[in-house]
């Protein structure tokens, strides 16, 4: 019986890759072979079968989508007035918003996560051009300065030029959105170099920007590996910023690699952070956020509340609730509405994720895991895991994994707890329960992230600042902070006055 169902869901994945077209580059508003006709496989993560073929993009098409977009920047979109460019931002959000479930089915057949998930993501990623066409609107101003009667100085912001984008595979359509929307909003003309492992809704994102009819040029995408589109993007010096959203440890090449060109970088790169629950919390809500934020997207967030510190009054109860949930998740075909944790993305990620458990042994944990049911053992599945009995200095709990796994640990008061949170090199996101309104601030203010979230779970407002410190990033994205990172500012002084000017040579 069991084999029959993994036969028939097989065959769903299998029937829906067969419907899938090869995948082309787009550069200059045409959808085109790599120039070396170069293509690489697209595997299922459920299957662990091809699916289709990706042009491989290298140096060449790289330079060639980076002039197309240069010619763009200098044309017709560079002169563009701004009213009509945002009609373009907002059309491209309604065209996302008329296909979201089937893009929805693309990005959850080609990573793994589970398609209620995917949905709320494509969502959100209409919302990203929404939201960023009326920012620009409603906040991109300048300042002005007057000086006594003698000048008055202001400042206008103005595109920076092509900028280069280069996204991971965890959530991959929503973090496209969230670089294209405001680059292309502020004026910017874009190549994007989505993630290899994910390149689908990369490509549908190109078809939905054709149809929007923006000019050729605005919008290019080259599909391709990291260490050949990838650095040819970061090291042309036609591109004048690279945004990048990656592991800390390729942020931290593209930089170096980048420097030879000189150009702005934002690096949102990886996490390891703590949620803290205190005694006093609301702690049936602090445990639906807790599981939530670590099993969701299959553990693959960058904001995974991976590292939980409980108050040891309360640690054996939360623990054994906590167990019960890890129990209980469904883990399923993603295309199944009712699946909470699918496949991994790739063998080689599900493999890197498993040594993560197997050293979590080795490190002295106790592993609890939940259940995979047995039809579907040819997909990635890691189980929802717990690893307890955790300290700070081991691995699992300094080193991101990744993957659908929290590390339990316990703390005995405030000043202990602060300091184990901050003792990792990430600094991405925080969560800390408790009804102690003063508390909640103290610690809020304590732990050192980008992005804290008290009694809550990681609600994202587009307005607010996103971002990491540490070795979690570089810079903010997110509400008017993408104009800082997106636009050139120039300050023009102007004298009204007849101010002093020296006379030399009289
Ligand atoms: P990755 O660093 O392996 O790859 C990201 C992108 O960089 C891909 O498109 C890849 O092809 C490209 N790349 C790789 N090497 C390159 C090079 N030398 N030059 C130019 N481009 C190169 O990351 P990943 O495995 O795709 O994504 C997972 C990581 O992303 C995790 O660490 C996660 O925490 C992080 N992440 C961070 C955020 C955030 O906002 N801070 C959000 C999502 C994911």
């Amino acid at each position: 019986m069991a084999n029959q169902q993994t036969q028939s869901v097989a065959d769903k994945h299998t029937k829906l890759a067969k419907e899938l077209q090869d995948v082309k580059l787009y550069i200059d508003g045409k959808f085109v072979d790599a120039e070396d006709n170069g293509t690489f496989e697209n595997i299922s993560p459920f299957t662990n079968e091809t699916m289709n073929n990706i042009a491989s993009g290298q140096a060449a098409d790289i330079d060639k989508a980076v002039k197309a977009a240069h010619k763009a920047f200098k044309g017709e979109w560079g002169r563009m007035k701004q009213s009509e460019r945002l009609d373009y931002v907002y059309k491209i959000g309604d065209l996302i918003e008329e296909h979201v479930e089937e893009i929805a089915l693309l990005e959850a057949l080609d990573t793994g996560l589970p398609l209620s998930q995917t949905k709320k993501q494509v969502s959100r990623s209409a919302n990203n051009f929404r939201f960023y066409a009326d920012t620009v609107k409603s906040q991109m101003y300048g300042e002005t300065y007057q000086v006594d009667d003698e000048f008055i100085n202001y400042t206008v912001r103005t595109p920076v030029g092509v900028a280069g984008l280069i996204t991971p595979w965890n959530a991959p359509f929503m973090l496209e959105t969230w670089k294209i929307a405001p680059a292309l909003a502020t004026g910017n003309t874009v190549v994007l170099k989505p993630a290899e492992w994910s390149p689908l809704t990369a490509n549908r994102m190109a078809e939905i920007i054709d149809q929007a009819g923006l000019p050729d040029g605005v919008f290019n995408i080259v599909h391709g590996f990291g260490e050949t589109a990838g650095d040819a993007l970061v090291k042309h010096k036609d591109v004048k910023l690279i945004s990048f959203t990656g592991e800390t440890t390729t942020g931290s090449t593209i930089m170096k690699n980048g420097a030879d060109t000189l150009k702005r970088f934002s690096m949102e790169l990886g996490g390891k952070s703590p949620i803290i629950v205190f005694p006093d919390a609301d702690l049936d809500r602090a445990l639906d956020a807790a599981t939530w934020g670590v099993f969701s997207f299959n553990g693959e967030r960058c904001t995974a509340n991976s590292r939980l510190y409980l108050h040891e009054d309360i640690a054996e109860d939360f623990v054994a609730k906590l167990k019960q949930r890890v129990e209980n998740i469904r883990v399923g075909d993603p295309l199944d509405e009712s699946t909470q944790v699918g496949p991994l993305i790739k063998t080689e990620h599900y493999e890197n994720v498993k040594s993560y458990i197997e050293i979590a042994k080795e490190e002295g944990c106790e592993v609890v895991s939940g259940h995979i049911p047995e039809e579907l053992s040819r997909g990635n599945y890691v189980a929802p895991t717990m690893l307890l009995n955790a300290e700070n200095d081991m691995r699992v709990v300094q080193e991101e994994i990744f993957g659908p796994v929290i590390a339990v640990m316990t703390f005995k008061d405030e000043e202990e707890v602060i300091e184990k949170a901050n003792d990792v090199e990430y600094g991405l996101a925080g969560y800390v329960w408790t009804n102690d309104i003063k508390r909640g601030h103290r610690v809020a203010h304590a732990v050192e992230s980008g992005m804290l979230w008290v009694n809550a779970q990681n609600v994202r407002d587009l307005r607010t600042p996103f971002g990491g410190s540490k070795n979690s990033g570089i810079g903010r994205e997110g509400g008017y902070y993408a104009f800082e990172f997106y636009t050139e500012q120039k300050i023009i002084h102007v004298a009204i006055g007849d101010h002093h000017i020296p006379q030399f040579g009289i």
